[in-house]
């Protein structure tokens, strides 16, 4: 009996236009609960720019702190402000702002922003409702087993040794990011 291999490719790739797709995954990815942030602080003296991840409260001088806020579907961000404190150029008025990612926030003076990009991980995959279908190789991506899911659209692709998919090709299967491990931020503010 032949076996024929372009059987098991069945699963259909949803067909949206990739940049909707990468806005509602990423606003899956600010509602699954485990929002990743960080700012970016001006070194003194030079232009380079340092990574501060954030945990909890985070005060950022005198005039403004950053709080995570647990809402029923995940974390947020909220910046607690005096009306002095700029977001993107606007005061904020109302004392509390929800952030979004890449933010300006200007606070005594001081120019930092706020990020939730993540790096490319190479994790267990948690799972989900629904079957998911690694897009490099059309095979399932079973719970438990290894896998990356793309920072930027978040796409799940097998990362194990018999089955290196996300590494495969320089960029996503979905979007144009990079997949080498080591690839870092796509953005920093040194591209502004
Ligand atoms: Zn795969
Ligand atoms: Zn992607």
């Amino acid at each position: 009996m032949a076996i024929d291999g372009t059987e098991r490719a069945a699963h259909e790739q949803p067909e949206e236009d990739s940049d909707a797709l990468g806005e509602r995954r990423r606003d899956d990815l600010l509602s699954c609960g485990t929002v990743m942030a960080h700012l970016w602080l001006p070194e003194d003296g030079d232009a380079a720019w340092t990574r501060q991840p954030l945990g909890g409260e985070t005060a950022l001088g005198a005039s403004a702190g950053l709080l995570r806020a647990t809402a029923p579907e995940g974390h947020r961000w909220v910046l607690l402000a005096a009306p002095s404190v700029r977001v993107n150029g606007s005061p904020v008025a109302a004392g509390i702002v929800a952030l979004r990612d890449r933010d300006e926030i200007c606070a005594d003076g001081r120019r930092v922003f706020f990020s939730t990009e993540s790096l490319a991980e190479v994790v267990p995959y948690p799972g989900g409702e629904r079957t998911t279908f690694c897009p490099r190789c059309r095979l399932e991506i079973a719970a438990g087993t290894l896998a990356v899911r793309c920072p930027h659209c978040g796409v799940w692709h097998h990362q194990s040794a018999e089955l290196p998919c996300w590494t495969y090709a320089e960029r996503c299967v979905q979007c144009d990011q990079r997949t080498a491990l080591d690839a870092g931020y796509r953005w920093t503010p040194e591209e502004l």
